[in-house]
């Protein structure tokens, strides 16, 4: 997507104490590539150049990307790592997906699988579901006390803060649809026979709680985006839409981490191979 991505990060991204009304908030953006072809091949053109950074980041090995993915079930998260990031080789990628935690994991704070799945120097990092689950279903469900996930904002921040003073660019997406995309994602995995293993009954009744979800969503964007690590909100009603928004957000902010292969201390031509 090269020079136009400033345009386009500039249309989705949560400035820092800007207002997060997700219904002012396009889920279909077409504005952002009218075209389903010229969205196809700038994709297609974003994953290949990601996987090359990816390539100069692995071989640098002093710093690390974290691409955070949350929205709300059948939001796309599975289908955007796939596209966006299925041209890298399996080596330097690690997606990690963050479900219910375990007895182990709920007897620490809950930051601490988190840490230990941060991509290491060199890594390209993919959270499906993150740190942020704690204060969206355990707000919502109301697994936590009030007290306790009201704190959690600001330790996130914290948390993000040591991760980027360490090395670690950080971008977080948020994948929005609508209510009614929802009802079609769920029915097509009741529909299609290859799908019926995605259909999760809960799901429903998170459908139910569709507005306290939408504003744990609110509270999380404007009180998590910080200038090193702002939110974006991505229209996601359209998957080839959504992949290349995210691919050439990926892209650009890899472009400028601008990572090159060491230089080694050896000429070539010092070697000769028998
Ligand atoms: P899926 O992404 O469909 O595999 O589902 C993962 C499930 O784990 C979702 O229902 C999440 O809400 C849930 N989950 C993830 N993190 C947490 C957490 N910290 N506490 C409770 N539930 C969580
Ligand atoms: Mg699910």
């Amino acid at each position: 997507m090269g020079k136009t991505w400033k345009k386009i990060d500039d249309a989705v991204r949560i400035g820092p104490g800007d207002k997060a009304i997700l219904k002012d908030r396009d889920t279909v953006g077409a504005d952002l590539f009218p075209d389903r072809k010229e969205a196809e091949d700038s994709l297609a053109d974003d994953a290949k150049a990601i996987n090359a950074l990816q390539d100069k980041l692995w071989a640098e090995r002093t710093r690390a990307l974290l691409v955070v993915l949350q929205g709300i079930d059948t939001s796309g998260k599975d289908g955007t790592v796939r596209h966006v990031f299925g041209e890298c080789g399996p080596l330097g990628v690690a997606v990690t997906p963050f479900g219910v935690p375990n007895a182990e994991e709920l007897a620490h704070d809950y930051l601490w699988r988190v840490h230990m799945a941060a991509p290491k120097k060199g890594m390209l990092g993919v959270f499906n579901r993150s740190h942020y689950e704690d204060v969206l279903v355990v707000k919502v469900k109301g697994l936590a006390p009030a007290a306790a996930i009201e704190q959690r904002y600001e330790q996130i921040n914290d948390f993000e803060r040591m991760l980027a003073d360490n090395g670690t660019t950080i971008l977080k997406f948020m994948l929005h649809i609508s209510k009614d995309e929802q009802k079609q994602r769920l029915q097509e995995r009741l529909d299609k026979r290859e799908h019926n293993w995605k259909f999760n009954p809960n799901d429903l009744d998170d459908r139910k709680l569709w507005r306290d979800y939408e504003k744990a969503y609110e509270a999380m964007l404007e009180r998590c985006s910080t200038k090193r690590a702002p939110w974006r909100v991505i229209p996601a009603d359209k998957k080839w839409r959504r992949s290349a928004i995210v691919a050439s957000i990926v892209r650009g902010t890899l472009e400028e981490m601008d990572p090159q292969y060491p230089k080694p201390d050896w000429k070539p031509s010092d070697f000769k191979i028998e």
